[in-house]
């Protein structure tokens, strides 16, 4: 049998994205994932250009989002399934200036790919009184089911799985090389721990609400993504104090405020999950080959737009292990060498 050449470590959206990357470029690796994937579970897979709060465009979104649509179809090709649904997204508008800021900023260059029409949804469910603008996207992701299915994928192709947590005391054997994709779990690595990750906690409810039928998803300060048979994934919360991957009572709470501030439709709430995102105070990703294990390599910080990212920054990562490709300054872990003791 051939030698496993990589191992990647954690079986999340980070680490499923970069196994693609190594298949395509023909190179073996074996899997570990502990198994409590949450945080990519617990996502609504949303692929969003834009910042809402300023409408700006989101971090690098011209560069990161071609590569995105352009690897999930080639995933979907080799699946021969749908990961991506194609949901759009609409921002209501909370006053009239919002409305007409979005409005003289859809036709500028930088905007006019990504920023749709000013429209009314004609539902009475839906308080909407200055209307919403239409976001012009790749679709949203199926998070749970790119895992499920990818494994599967890989499981046929003989690829080895090994449902455990990753033993740190292992030596490396035969050049082989260790790629970290642990998320928010990276504070148990004693090789990468200096990294400075601020998780941050977030909650989503599942509702069922039988009479109301939206093909896409609605945003105003969180977001109602359709699932399909009534169902709608609503979120997300953002605290920073809790560690621990549990759903609260408040975080259920504070979803079901705003949501009666959009919708007036009768609801239940069928499912109530909980991920802690592997987010980074620089608010960039993070990757590349430690500095004092040449073997060992980690692909972290894909934080609350780990979708988007994600694609573009395994590609990086891939090309920088396999031909010496400089990593970007802003993503490089070198920027946060100073906390290495
Ligand atoms: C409520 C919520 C909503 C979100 N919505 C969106 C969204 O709409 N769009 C978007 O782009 N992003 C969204 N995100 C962010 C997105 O989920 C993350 O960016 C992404 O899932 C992080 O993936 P990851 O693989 O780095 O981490 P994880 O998904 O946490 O996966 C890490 C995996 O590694 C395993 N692991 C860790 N350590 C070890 C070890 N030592 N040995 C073996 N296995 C190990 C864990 O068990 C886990 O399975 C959301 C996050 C949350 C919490």
């Amino acid at each position: 049998m051939e030698a496993h050449k990589f191992t990647i470590v954690g079986w999340g959206l980070a680490g499923a994205t970069l196994a693609w990357q190594l298949y395509f470029k023909k190179e073996p690796f074996k899997v570990f994932d502990s198994n409590n994937n949450t945080c990519t579970n617990a996502a609504a897979g949303i692929i969003n250009p834009i910042v809402f709060k300023r409408l700006t465009m989101s971090w690098r979104a011209q560069e990161l989002l071609p590569v995105a649509k352009q690897f999930f179809e080639k995933v979907e090709d080799f699946l021969e399934d749908k990961i991506l649904d194609e949901k759009g997204i609409n921002k209501i508008f909370t006053s009239i200036e919002e409305q007409n800021n979005w409005s003289s900023k859809k036709n500028l260059p930088l905007f006019k790919n990504y920023l749709g029409p000013v429209e009314n949804i004609e539902n009475t469910a839906v308080i909407n009184e200055f209307g919403v603008g239409k976001v012009k996207t790749i679709g949203n992701l199926n998070t749970k089911k790119f895992l499920s299915v990818s494994k599967i994928f890989f499981l046929q192709q003989q690829v080895e799985f090994i449902d455990s947590p990753f033993d740190y005391s292992s030596n490396s054997v035969d050049n082989e090389k260790i790629i970290f994709c642990e998320g928010a779990e990276i504070h148990q690595n004693p090789f990468f721990n200096y990294l400075p990750l601020k998780p941050t906690h977030g909650e989503v409810i599942i509702i069922k609400a039988p009479q109301i039928d939206f093909k896409d998803i609605l945003n105003k300060n969180m977001f109602i993504m359709p699932l399909g048979d009534n169902l709608y994934k609503v979120g997300a919360t953002y605290n920073w104090e809790k560690k621990e991957p549990t759903t609260t009572e408040k975080g259920k709470q504070d979803l079901q405020d705003k949501l009666n501030e959009i919708l007036i439709t009768p609801y239940e709430v069928v499912a109530h999950l909980a991920g802690i995102r592997p987010t980074v105070s620089d608010r960039r990703p993070l990757l590349g080959v430690h500095p004092q294990h040449p073997e060992l390599f980690v692909f972290n910080g894909l934080g609350t737009k780990g979708v988007m990212l994600a694609p573009f920054f395994t590609q990086q990562l891939v090309d920088f292990i396999l031909q010496g490709t400089p990593l970007d300054n802003e993503v490089n872990i070198i920027r946060y060498e100073k906390y290495l003791n």
